[in-house]
């Protein structure tokens, strides 16, 4: 193997108060990340480019050289699920969120208050499906906690907006609590009706989801219901990526899984643990557990075998939701004792290159992605000495590898491929 690419999914920070105001990269105890920093050079990165606010696909798919496409979301994730949409079905991805009503559509949680568990979730599911009758077929399918995937098959136009007007989308932030109706965005027949069967589809999910028994339960147990759909990242064609060819991936998300495999890798999976109560953390404590594992199982497996290896962990980005510095460090503590103690013992011996970035900031203090830079670690397979450094917001701004443009940029400046 020549080299592994580290994806820390919205570790990255700002300085917090509640942290003595540091950040939680600053804060975390990472002896093992430590060791990998003060052999490597630093630097910090815009990941789609400055002034962005990235989604993850988003960062992802600049960071692997593309240039950035709207349809990506809803596509990558319903591949990630195994789903071959046709060209023209029109594929968007889902959330389960609670709204207060249809007429008022205020927003009171975009993803139920995460507490939606796996069998649920897969009841509602089932009672779409079932009971939601359009003039095309559709497929609802449900994939880790309030995510899911939609597709309606035919021929569509992929050119309307989702209904979650503050989802920033190609990096602007609109801010509102409200709904609003999927709109054509442009004058084409097509694009109306598109949005039209997307609206009938929400609004009959949402008469069949309201009084369901699951969510009367949720109510009478004082959890929020699970009874609106979210939409966004409509697609209609499969994206085009560039291709990666002997790079494995160990991705566990269905968004990460189908851009792995759009990109022409191996591609590992696991099944993420069934949230079976509403105890989110001990949820996720068990996925990144899982995920360590899996990552270090497949850097083993692969070691002989392939060039380059893609980790991408996703659960560093929940606390920064959820405004939960001390979870943050909690989990980057528990990646470094799990992943980066297994890493640092493998690349050393073999001088395997390693590049360690983030595909955005999620501020706690935001409680949502923002433009800010995100730190990168290079460690170019061999080193001549040690100073002392470390990963993290601060010390990457004072990094050899200097400010990085935009995530496209980030393979060739630090000559991960070579
Ligand atoms: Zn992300
Ligand atoms: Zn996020």
């Amino acid at each position: 193997m020549k080299g592994i690419l580290i994806i820390l999914d919205g570790a990255a920070d700002l300085a917090n108060e509640r942290l003595d105001n540091k950040t939680p990269l600053e804060a975390a105890k990472t002896p093992n990340l430590d060791f990998l920093a003060s052999r490597s050079e630093l630097g910090y990165m815009y990941s789609v480019r400055p002034g962005f606010i990235p989604e993850s696909d988003e960062a992802i798919v600049s960071i692997f050289g593309n240039d950035l496409i709207s349809s990506t979301r809803g596509q990558l994730e319903a591949r990630g699920l195994g789903f071959k949409p046709m060209r023209g079905d029109l594929v968007l991805r889902a959330n389960f969120a609670t709204i207060d009503s249809l007429e008022s559509g205020n927003i009171m949680d975009r993803r139920a208050g995460r507490t939606l568990s796996t069998s649920e979730a897969e009841i509602l599911e089932k009672a779409i499906n079932k009971q939601v009758k359009l003039p095309c077929n559709f497929i609802f399918k449900i994939s880790v906690g309030h995510r899911a995937s939609l597709i309606f098959k035919g021929g569509f136009s992929d050119n309307i907006s989702g209904n979650d007007t503050s989802i920033y989308s190609q990096g602007r932030t609109v801010s509102s609590d409200k709904i609003s109706r999927c709109k054509p965005l442009d004058d084409e027949e097509n694009s109306q009706y598109s949005a039209n069967v997307v609206n009938e589809f929400l609004e009959k999910a949402y008469n069949v989801l309201k009084n369901h028994p699951i969510n009367l339960e949720r109510i009478r147990k004082g959890l929020l219901p699970a009874n609106f759909i979210l939409v966004r990242g409509p697609g209609i064609e499969p994206p085009k990526l560039k291709f990666y060819r002997k790079w494995v991936s160990a991705a566990y998300m269905p968004l990460e899984i189908g851009f792995s495999k759009v990109s022409g890798m191996k591609t590992y999976n696991f099944n993420y643990p069934e949230l079976k109560n509403i105890d989110v953390y001990a949820n996720l404590y068990e996925g990144l557990r899982k995920a360590c594992k899996f990552s270090n199982w497949i850097l083993k497996k692969n070691l002989k075998k392939a060039d380059f290896l893609y980790i991408h962990i996703k659960e560093t980005d929940i606390p920064g939701h959820d405004n939960k510095p001390f979870e943050k460090i909690q989990m980057i503590e528990f990646i470094d004792k799990m992943l980066f103690s297994y890493i640092n013992k493998i690349v050393f011996p073999n001088h395997i290159k390693v590049l360690i970035t983030c595909d955005h900031s999620t501020p706690c203090k935001n409680k949502a992605h923002s433009a800010d830079p995100v730190p990168v670690l290079f460690y170019k397979g061999d080193y001549s000495e040690i100073k002392e450094k470390r990963f993290n917001e601060k010390d990457s701004k004072k990094g050899e590898l200097g400010r990085i443009e935009t995530g496209k940029e980030l393979f060739q400046k630090t000559n991960f491929l070579k």
